[in-house]
């Protein structure tokens, strides 16, 4: 049986795709390419490229590859678009998904792991969040992803789809194959080694002035192979009968904005040109996951704990692969 990676040739999919296939499961990748990178996707693994609300087209790959369950990430992921241009964001984020869901229903795929997020808590009440954390979100991209997960609750009473919905805190690292090439930039861990490399002259700290001990922003950042890892336990979950679940990643760990930067500079050992500049609109002061629950559901034991460890992978990911992905295969 195989499974159906959406979004398999982005940042977190491709990582899992290589994870998936190195468990010996079969991944097939249905990724439209607006964001994904084709070259992300072993070119053994099988690609499909378009949307996930074409019916006619998710239901021949389920059909043709025997698929049992799907891995959803396929979605945008750009908080400040989201605000600009909400439709598109529930268009493809919510109701494709939807679409998705009930092409896999009338095909009997009842195994749906699904690429959440924290910012369907929006800002936050208490620190560190747990799943039970009040879910209000400050933006469409959060409640594009925060819609879905109703959808999810709603159609597993319904019908009996099982889900385990991931909500990642903050996504970086590489692995030897699979890193981070977003166009545009706008993460800070890529952009303070674009820094660090010349490509940007230097890195805005977006606030300096928020009530964290040094002024700015704190995440918990978690490596993407620790996160694809947790998909796999998540699909394995659902395998062995689990129920349906909402399961935080994360660290349970904060780094501050500035300590990054100072991360990054031992990392590399190059200069890194830090500016003050204004709040970005959107940005909570603190976020850090409490993700107990994934160690005791999933038996998920991140391997990635330190910054350094993830900005590390980041760095020599960006040294062997200067200009990111190539579009050609
Ligand atoms: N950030 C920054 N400079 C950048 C990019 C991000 O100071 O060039 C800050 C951002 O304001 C936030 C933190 O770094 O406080 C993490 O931002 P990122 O976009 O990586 O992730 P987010 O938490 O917004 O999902």
């Amino acid at each position: 049986m195989a499974i159906l990676v959406t979004g398999g040739a982005g940042y977190i999919g491709s990582a899992t795709v290589e994870l998936l296939r190195d468990r010996g499961e079969s991944p097939v990748v249905l990724d439209n390419l607006v964001y994904g990178h084709r070259a992300a996707v072993p070119a053994d693994v099988p690609f499909y490229q378009g949307d996930v609300g074409d019916r006619e087209l998710v239901t021949s790959i389920v059909t043709k590859h025997k698929i049992d369950a799907c891995i959803h990430f396929a979605a945008y992921a750009y908080v400040g678009e989201s605000v600009k241009d909400p439709s598109k964001y529930f268009e493809n984020n919510t109701l494709r998904t939807n679409e998705l869901l009930n092409t896999l229903r009338e095909c009997g795929v009842r195994r749906f792991v699904f690429s959440s997020t924290c910012a369907t808590y929006g800002d936050p009440v208490r620190i560190p969040i747990d799943e039970s954390h009040p879910q209000k979100p400050v933006n469409p991209y959060g409640w594009s992803k925060f819609m879905t997960e109703r959808i999810l609750e709603s159609y597993d009473t319904a019908y009996g789809l099982k889900f385990v919905a991931l909500r990642y805190f903050n996504a970086a690292g590489a692995t030897e194959r699979c890193g981070e090439h977003h166009d545009p930039e706008t993460h800070l861990i890529p952009n303070v080694l674009s820094a660090a490399d010349g490509e940007l002259p230097f890195v805005s700290v977006f606030g300096s002035d928020y009530d964290t001990p040094d002024g700015t922003c704190i995440r918990d950042y978690i490596h993407i192979e620790d996160l694809a890892n947790a998909h796999f336990l998540a699909l394995e979950h659902l395998r062995g009968g689990g129920d349906s679940e909402k399961i935080n990643l994360g660290n349970g760990v904060g780094f501050s904005v500035l300590e990054v930067i100072e991360t990054a500079r031992a990392v590399t050992g190059r200069e890194i040109e830090a500016r003050m500049e204004p709040r970005r609109a959107g940005d909570p002061p603190l976020l850090i996951a409490d993700a107990t629950k994934a160690r005791e559901v999933l038996g998920w034991v991140p391997k990635h704990a330190g910054l350094r460890s993830i900005v590390e992978s980041a760095w020599n990911w960006r040294l062997e692969n200067p200009n990111g992905y190539s579009e050609e295969l």
